[in-house]
């Protein structure tokens, strides 16, 4: 209950019955808890209980189309409105399909972690990145007048967009960019005490860098400010950063989550409690990050999930372990062909051992819940590449448009096989320094590789790089 407002025997009746709902959903939430990923990834917390008492038996969760929910009387109506009872009243602030989504994610994110976590989804990654960002970047009572964030500069391009142009150029928000975030040195020396947050997308999209996330959390803390790491390329099935330390964990749902490739969607997850010095009234800020976000802000801004695209990203979830032990499979059987071929000079694959981040990423990056028989999970390095093509610019355009079963596209986390060229493309916009400065020469593929036999997806690499 938030304040100390008194509410009318009417309203506690609403309470007292919503109280038993959700303590028949604790004692099912205790249940699942014990579950293994894969389980958990199937069910999430929609149960033959909720499908037969709530559902008209579904097997598989509903899809609510409706925008809003209509109460029994006023009396509920204000229980409902001052959050005194699980409601979700109308989609901009939540939704029932969009809820069972929300609690798969968050219990997949927080598994093995030790941490209890929360979820809100929204209608892309950048919106995630967005929402999961701004709260800290509020103007405080007598605070200073400039503020900052330290991010590795190795971020997806619309990222990079987002915190070079209209965090810094139009706010004024100075963003100071980590070169090498594999040396937490660097980081040391950009923070100071108007530093609002660190930010690392590991592995990076494209050039999969990574860092060490255990120090960074430490680095972070130690300053009394969050951690804030972009896992898109890894999902939960192959590392969760929560375990490290990490406060809050951003998802683009659109690409490896949702590989089926139908929807769009974003995920904030946030580890109970969070690091921060900034002040905010709200007891959740601390306490349930991504509820509050999602109560507050995420209400007043609008950018909500459809739950039509919750339900895609929830059907493609529950298979997302195997896909992805099998997508790195098949990527790290197509790097090593790459890496021996004549006309490509380089391969960035975090599962080659001569990739200078293969020690790190070999660290952090495990299937969970596998065994390689010796009692440890092996390791997987998710299903993005690049490598670069010989010779002139003109080469790597060659090559690539030559594909046959390759898609060209601006796309990665695919059941297909999709390949991009950066520099020409989802690093365009942000110019040639910043690109060099981001090591993303023109020379080079991003190829993220899909489920196809990988032997197929090599033919066709090789019949392209014929074109040389
Ligand atoms: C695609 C992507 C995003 C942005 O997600 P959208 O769903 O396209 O808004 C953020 N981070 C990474 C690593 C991405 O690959």
């Amino acid at each position: 209950m938030p304040d100390d407002k008194t509410y009318s025997p009417g309203v506690m009746k609403y309470v007292a019955e919503a109280k038993k709902l959700m303590a028949e959903r604790e004692a099912h939430l205790a249940e699942v808890k014990k579950w293994k990923f894969d389980t958990i990834a199937v069910h999430g917390l929609y149960s033959v209980e909720e499908a037969l008492s709530r559902n008209q038996g579904a097997v598989i969760e509903p899809l609510y189309l409706s925008a809003s929910q209509a109460y029994r009387d006023s009396d509920e109506l204000e229980a409902a409105l001052a959050y005194l009872v699980p409601t979700w009243c109308y989609t901009r602030i939540a939704n029932p399909t969009t809820y069972y989504l929300e609690w798969a994610l968050a219990l997949l994110e927080g598994y093995k972690t030790g941490h209890d976590t929360s979820c809100l989804v929204t209608a892309s990654g950048m919106s995630a990145i967005m929402s999961a960002t701004d709260p800290f970047l509020v103007k405080q009572k007598d605070g200073p007048e400039k503020i900052n964030f330290v991010s590795c500069v190795q971020v997806y391009g619309g990222t990079f967009q987002h915190f070079s142009v209209r965090k810094m150029r139009e706010r004024g928000i100075e963003v100071r960019w980590v070169l090498h975030p594999e040396d937490v040195n660097e980081w040391k020396a950009k923070i100071d005490e108007n530093t609002r947050f660190l930010y690392m997308e590991a592995p990076s999209n494209p050039q999969q860098s990574f860092c060490d996330s255990k120090m960074l959390a430490e680095l972070a803390h130690s300053w009394e400010i969050p951690f804030i790491v972009d896992a898109t390329c890894a999902t939960p099935a192959l590392m969760r950063p929560i375990n490290c330390g990490a406060d809050i964990v951003v998802h683009s749902l659109t690409k490896s989550i949702t590989a089926g490739g139908l929807a769009i969607g974003g995920a904030l997850i946030s580890r109970k409690p969070i690091v921060t010095k900034v002040k905010n009234d709200h007891p959740l800020f601390k306490e349930s990050f991504a509820e509050y976000v999602k109560f507050l802000p995420y209400r007043d801004n609008g950018p909500a999930a459809s739950p039509v695209n919750a339900m895609f990203a929830l059907n493609d979830l529950r298979t997302l372990r195997s896909k992805m032990d099998l997508l790195s499979q098949n990527c790290q059987k197509v790097a090593e062909f790459l890496q021996g071929h004549p006309k490509v000079y380089r391969v960035d694959y975090l599962g080659l051992p001569s990739f200078p981040h293969h020690g790190l990423a070999k660290k952090y990056m495990k299937l969970v819940d596998s065994d390689d028989g010796k009692g440890s999970e092996v390791n997987r390095y998710g299903h993005l590449m690049s490598f670069g093509v010989d010779g002139p610019p003109e080469n790597a355009r060659k090559a690539f448009d030559r594909f046959k079963l390759i898609y060209r596209a601006t796309d990665l986390g695919r059941i297909k096989s999709v390949a991009t060229i950066p520099a020409i493309s989802t690093h365009q916009q942000q110019g040639e320094e910043a690109r060099r400065m981001a090591d993303i020469p023109p020379q080079l593929i991003r190829l993220c590789v899909g489920g196809e036999d990988p032997d197929d997806v090599i033919a066709d690499l090789d019949q392209a790089l014929k074109a040389v």
